[in-house]
């Protein structure tokens, strides 16, 4: 539907102009033009009349002073006969309107005859019943005629008079053209009527168009009038001679006053129309002036619309838009600030998101639906060029046709998630590697399909080598704890089955009773040991800490030590620098860890050698050191020293020593319990020095 809000403002301008148009010209042409018509009718007819008045009154002048110089030649006729005829000429000579003077008596059938010479040859048909009475001047009558050749109009006044009881008649004919032309000739334009007539019949006329009418008008006419006839209105003006009963009818088609009036309302129709034309050309010129700012406005508004904050909103040089203009500038500005900060979010999260990737421990990488990678973090390449050795992995595929590769434990789940099918492919890849190491692998498989489309997948390799090397770890350990305790086991079982059923002398039941004793004991410190350094190491048990003085605790080891140290013929030397600090720690865990050390010390080597033990702080620990001078342990055998139950097999002499290989591995994670540290710089010089490492500060 189309309402004032749909049209444009060219149309809304163009339908205002036209409306107002079209109102002026219904109020014009319906209320101001009759009026005005009406009042051109007036004024027109009024001048018309005036016109009319001046021609009767300078008729009525001309013929008066015509009946007077008839009168005159009657009386002069009366009084001096024999003088008319130079009377006549006379006359003559002093009108030159008189053509012809003439003196009959019908009787003597005698006529006198003058006439004027510019005149000569003109003959008049005077008709007895047209004579008209002059009002004045009952003698005198008055007659109005064409001349025989109808050229010219002539006036003809008769008086009677009487000479020698003689009946004569003077007859005076006088050129009226010019009265005539007065009421035929009118300062009219156009075709109009105007005749002078007696009441029989039209004496002169213009033109016989409006005789009708002029007929019609009489007898009734004595002034102003208005008539239809032809399907047209006529204004008749009428007024009679004062002195003779003649009157003049002039007749005018109204249409013919109203030409100006037409004019006028056809000149201001054309200026109308002209004003329209120009009011339409302004105000397209106007409304595109300010459609076109408005149009580049609601263009650029659509950019911003379709989310393209881009362009800058162009100037508007119109001061009613440019507010607008500036306005939706600064909201551009605003919303492309948010756009890019929106994007550099985007950017940031991705960038975010390859960075977690990149550096996350599980091996990760992306496919394009062709299966090639779109992305891989660092741990995939490098798998990925480890495997190269042997066979590229070009694309998803490959990794699981991979020669070095095996695979286990598979499994296959599918979701539908609205229109995509996810499949979640898992199972577990034995790898070998080209150094001879192997690795265990989790592979995590996502693959997104749209239909029968695949659209990519998501690998995931999860590093399970750790775990199996714990749990190879463990089973080992297990056996090795079996193996341990199987030894003293099948001793204790042994000797007691002797003990039973053998008949053993009392030397001999004391000696595999003490044998059964001693096994039973290596058991029990196995089994503690192990005990202390599980519980150590799982941190299930708190252990409480204080501040100890290690010197304090390492000279009561040292003395503790004592019988071994003689025994073996073994000298220890003791120093500790003055004024240690104590140190936060736990006192029981800290002499189990010296006393190992200075037992290790004790037990490998020969007799006969000196044993140092020194305390010294360096900037932010307090170590205690233990030189031994004795075996020393081989290079290759240090990397495992401090795995449970680990013992050095090469050098036949430490092999011989009793021992549970937990010893050092306890010294370890007492160490790991401070976040202290344990070394070992072994040469054949010294032997073996261990060094343990307590950090000063409270913690
Ligand atoms: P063990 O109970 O066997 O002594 P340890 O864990 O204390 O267990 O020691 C592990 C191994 O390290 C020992 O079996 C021994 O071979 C070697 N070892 C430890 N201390 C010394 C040392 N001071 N000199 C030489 N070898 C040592």
């Amino acid at each position: 539907m189309i309402t004032v809000a749909t049209l444009s403002l060219q149309k809304r301008i163009f339908i205002s102009v036209g409306l107002f148009v079209s109102i002026t010209l219904v109020v014009v042409w319906y209320v101001i033009r009759p009026k005005y018509e009406q009042s051109v009718i007036n004024e027109r007819t009024t001048i018309v009349q005036q016109i009319q008045q001046y021609a009767l009154q300078t008729s009525e002048e001309k013929i008066q002073s015509w009946v007077n110089i008839t009168r005159y030649l009657a009386h002069e006729a009366q009084t001096h006969p024999n003088e008319l005829d130079i009377a006549m000429r006379q006359n003559i000579a002093l009108s030159p309107s008189i053509i012809q003077i003439v003196i009959t008596s019908p009787p003597l059938n005698d006529t006198l005859t003058v006439t004027n010479t510019d005149y000569l040859g003109f003959t008049f048909l005077l008709s007895d019943d047209e004579w008209k009475m002059h009002k004045h001047d009952s003698t005198t009558l008055v007659q109005m005629v064409y001349d025989s050749l109808r050229t010219m109009v002539i006036v003809a006044v008769k008086k009677e008079f009487i000479l020698a009881s003689k009946h004569f008649f003077i007859t005076t004919f006088a050129n009226a053209n010019e009265m005539s032309e007065s009421f035929t000739k009118l300062p009219i334009e156009g075709r109009y009527g105007s005749i002078v007539r007696s009441q029989q019949k039209i004496i002169v006329h213009n033109t016989a168009d409006f005789d009708q009418i002029a007929w019609e008008a009489y007898p009734n006419i004595t002034s102003l009038r208005t008539t239809d006839a032809y399907g047209k209105q006529y204004i008749v003006i009428a007024s009679e001679f004062s002195t003779i009963p003649y009157s003049s009818i002039i007749v005018i088609p109204a249409s013919l006053f109203l030409q100006p009036v037409e004019r006028l309302f056809t000149y201001s129709l054309l200026f109308l129309a002209g004003v329209m034309v120009v009011v339409m050309l302004l105000g397209w010129y106007v409304s595109h002036q300010i459609s076109k700012p408005v149009e580049q406005l609601v263009h650029e508004v659509e950019q911003l619309s379709s989310l393209d904050f881009s362009k800058p909103i162009s100037a508007i040089h119109l001061p009613e838009l440019s507010k607008i203009g500036t306005t939706i500038e600064a909201m551009r500005l605003i919303l492309e600030r948010y756009q890019r900060m929106n994007v550099e979010k985007i950017i940031f999260e991705e960038w975010k998101n390859k960075f977690f990737l990149s550096h996350s421990q599980d091996m990760i990488a992306l496919t394009n639906p062709d299966g090639t990678f779109s992305f891989m973090n660092d741990a995939f390449a490098r798998l990925r060029s480890e495997l190269a050795y042997t066979a590229p992995v070009v694309k998803r595929d490959d990794l699981r046709r991979h020669p070095n590769i095996s695979s286990s434990k598979e499994s296959v789940r599918t979701e539908q998630s609205g229109t995509f099918t996810v499949t979640i492919h898992q199972q577990e890849l034995f790898v070998k590697q080209t150094h001879g190491n192997h690795q265990y692998l989790r592979l995590h498989d996502v693959s997104i399909m749209k239909g029968d489309e695949h659209l990519g997948s998501l690998l995931t390799l999860h590093d399970l080598t750790t775990d199996r090397l714990i749990e190879q770890t463990k089973t080992e350990m297990m056996n090795v704890i079996v193996h341990e305790l199987r030894t003293p086991l099948n001793s204790i079982i042994g000797y007691a089955s002797f003990i039973l059923e053998e008949a053993l002398t009392e030397e001999e039941k004391k000696e595999y009773t003490t044998i059964i004793l001693e096994s039973g004991n290596h058991m029990n410190t196995l089994v503690n040991r192990f005990l202390d350094v599980q519980r150590l190491e799982s941190h299930t048990v708190d252990y409480p800490k204080e501040q100890c003085d290690l010197v304090d605790i390492a000279r009561s080891v040292c003395d503790s030590l004592q019988p071994q140290l003689t025994q073996k013929k073994l000298t220890l030397n003791f120093s500790a620098e003055t004024n240690l600090p104590t140190v936060f720690a736990v006192k029981d865990l800290m002499r189990e860890a010296f006393l190992n050390l200075l037992s290790n010390a004790i037990k490998y080597g020969d007799e006969h050698r000196t044993i140092e033990v020194e305390l010294k702080k360096n900037n932010t620990h307090l170590q205690f050191i233990v030189t031994d001078f004795g075996y020393g342990i081989a290079a290759e055998d240090q990397k495992k020293l401090y795995t449970k139950f680990y013992r050095v097999t090469s050098n036949p002499k430490t092999v011989g020593q009793v021992g549970t290989g937990l010893g050092l591995a306890y010294v370890k994670e007492i160490m790991n319990y401070h976040r202290g540290d344990i070394s070992l710089e072994s040469t054949p010089e010294i032997g073996c020095r261990f060094t343990l490492s307590i950090p000063i500060l409270h913690t």
